[in-house]
């Protein structure tokens, strides 16, 4: 049987097959980035259940707290397997932190870490850790590339803390001090201007806003 292709043809087909192939590179491209499995909300696994240390007693709360405007995207650098309690143990003995440095932590699994109380600042990025909450992925995406689950989760509590904060900006730790740090790895990096699309956020840090607590004046050259 013939059958006619007489509208499909030259021109016509062409454009229909450019047409499909452009809705696959979009919905490849948008797999690729941010999955949208639904796990389920999340359990935020306290520090208690975590088994925190005590945070230094000279830690308190800030003045301003509500001035969180911009997340910032870290790596552990460390051990996929190394959790909360490594990291915090590293930023108080070994680099003589008050407190874990980042508000959350996110381990491989999608699990979440409450970590520094978000009534406090931050000790994540230097210079920059008022207004801007910290939020690490444990692990390093130098080497390996976040899971499924690390995305997903990562939304999902940047989503939550858009309802409690009002969050403008997202960027990668490495986007405050371009050159001086890895942080949070080239493979996570790659991901955060469609993340921060996908939630509706600018990406850069432009988000920030006022002096680091204590610092006597901002260097706007850094
Ligand atoms: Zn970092």
């Amino acid at each position: 049987m013939l059958i006619s292709v007489g509208h499909f043809s030259g021109r016509g087909l062409f454009k229909w097959i450019a047409g499909f192939a452009a809705i696959g590179l979009v919905f490849f491209s948008y797999d690729q980035f941010w999955p949208a499995p639904d796990l389920g909300p999340p359990k935020i696994i306290s520090r208690a259940e975590w088994g925190a240390e005590q945070a230094d007693p000279r830690l308190e709360p800030d003045q301003d707290p509500e001035v969180f405007n911009t997340v910032v995207v870290h790596h552990s650098a460390m051990l996929l397997s190394e959790g909360p309690r490594d990291i915090q143990s590293v930023h108080m003995h070994q680099r003589g932190f008050l407190d874990i440095g980042y508000h959350f932590v996110i381990d491989g699994e999608g699990r979440i870490y409450e970590g520094r109380s978000l009534a406090t600042h931050g000790a994540h990025v230097a210079g920059h850790n008022a207004g801007t909450l910290g939020i690490a992925l444990m692990g390093n995406y130098e080497i390996i590339e976040p899971a499924t689950e690390q995305r997903v989760r990562l939304k999902w509590l940047i989503q939550a803390l858009m309802r409690k904060y009002p969050l403008t900006h997202l960027a990668g730790h490495g986007d405050f001090a371009p050159g001086k740090t890895l942080c949070p790895g080239k493979n996570l990096e790659a991901l955060l201007p469609t993340l921060a699309k996908e939630l509706g956020l600018k990406f850069g840090v432009g988000g920030y806003v006022g002096p680091e607590p204590g610092a006597p004046a901002l260097n706007p050259a850094l």
